[in-house]
């Protein structure tokens, strides 16, 4: 018989996380394959093949509206400080409307920096900890517990404002199903997620590099200017390195799509049917659209998904500079169709897997160059 379980799924899983917090038998856990993506595991002794776990899945279930929010309105923004650009992988959308969330007495959960940077789904409930979660980290977040602790928010009548990869959020939203409909989700265009391990690996290495520790990772510093990855580290000791040969070995590895996550290749939410309320990416394009928008710090392209979305982009509009246009005008690949996957990624991972990061990532940095 074929497993009537969450098993069946394979490598289109997304590792969300849905399944485990749904399963009424506790008998479906997370854990590592080799390469680092965490992928459910499951007791099959303790497993009643009841399904449950395969209702909630976002590789499984088609959640796709049916029709897309009437003219979708979209949005080019800065946000009106320079300060909180500098932070942000792009205008700073996410600060606006985080900040409004916290405002009014709300919680915030995003992917932030954990024990040896490790990249998680973290609650912040003041300005400070949601500082934590700014900037994009081009590594899959472990969401560990945090739909259950979303529900718990909501439940409490809390508001809650969720962001997260398309397939997080669309994996989000089967696990509430219709009891929380207030919950506020953004999900963000999405190139695909590299694993935890790859990332640990790469920082260990620039550790035993420059024999210190390493206390932040900035993976679009403003320093050099919005377009690109420039990747900066800063250390305990207060010293910072951008761009230097081994920090560009994982920003070249990350954009010639080699390590991504198996089902980001066939992604399916790479489309212009979005899961959160809001949308949130870089503009890129805005050089045609709009060129005297743009500078050099960044604009962030909003879209608005639902009638809560769109109430919510006028409500934190005041902290914004931006004009309105349309999906087609800023349209970019991964509103089309998934990331490619690089010819050479069996061979990087087989190196990487044999060898460690170091290795693989000088080899496979000079081949994709
Ligand atoms: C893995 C990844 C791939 C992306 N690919 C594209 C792309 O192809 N095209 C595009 O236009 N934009 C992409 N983005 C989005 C873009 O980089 C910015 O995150 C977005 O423009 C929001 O920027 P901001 O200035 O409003 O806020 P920021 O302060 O930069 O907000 C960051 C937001 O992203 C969330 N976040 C950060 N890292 C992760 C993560 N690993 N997983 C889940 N959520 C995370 C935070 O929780 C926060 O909500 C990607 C982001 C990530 C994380």
């Amino acid at each position: 018989m074929k497993d009537n379980n969450i098993q069946s799924v394979g490598e289109q899983c997304f590792g969300c996380t849905a399944c485990v917090h749904t399963c009424p038998e506790h008998c479906i856990c997370m854990g590592e394959d080799s390469k680092g993506f965490l992928y459910p595991q499951v007791d099959e002794e303790n497993c009643t093949q009841c399904g449950a776990c395969l209702q909630v899945c976002p590789a499984v279930v088609d959640i796709f509206d049916a029709e897309l929010y009437p003219d979708m309105p979209v949005y080019g923004v800065k946000h009106s400080r320079d300060e909180v650009r500098m932070l942000s992988a792009s205008g700073g959308a996410f600060t606006a409307i985080s900040d409004y969330v916290l405002e009014n007495d709300g919680v915030v959960y995003g992917a932030a920096y954990g024990e040896s940077m490790r990249v998680e789904h973290q609650r912040a409930a003041t300005k400070e900890m949601r500082n934590r979660l700014c900037g994009s980290k081009y590594v899959q977040s472990d969401l560990n517990d945090s739909f259950l602790r979303i529900r718990e928010d909501a439940a409490s009548g809390k508001t809650v404002y969720v962001t997260g990869t398309p397939c997080q959020i669309a994996g989000l939203k089967l696990f509430l199903g219709d009891t929380y409909p207030e919950v506020l989700t953004s999900d963000l265009v999405c190139t695909g997620v590299p694993p935890y391990k790859v990332f640990a690996d790469f920082v260990q290495l620039i550790e035993s590099q420059h024999q210190q520790k390493a206390k932040h990772i900035i993976f679009r510093d403003k320093q050099i200017g919005w377009r690109g990855t420039h990747i900066s580290v800063e250390f305990d000791t207060g010293m910072k390195l951008i761009d230097t040969e081994l920090l560009c070995t994982y920003a070249q590895l990350y954009e010639s799509l080699i390590m991504l996550r198996p089902c980001c290749y066939a992604c399916k939410y790479a489309c212009y049917n979005r899961q959160g309320d809001l949308t949130i990416s870089d503009f890129w394009g805005i050089e045609e659209v709009r060129p005297e928008f743009e500078d050099t710090l960044g604009v962030s392209l909003v879209f608005a998904n639902s009638r809560k979305g769109e109430h919510l982009f006028h409500a934190v509009s005041g902290s914004l500079e931006y004009f309105t246009t349309d999906a087609h005008a800023c349209y970019q690949e991964r509103l089309g169709y998934p990331s490619e996957r690089n010819p050479f990624s069996s061979a990087f991972w087989k190196d990487y897997l044999a060898r460690g990061y170091g290795y693989a990532a000088e080899k496979y940095a000079k081949i994709i160059d």
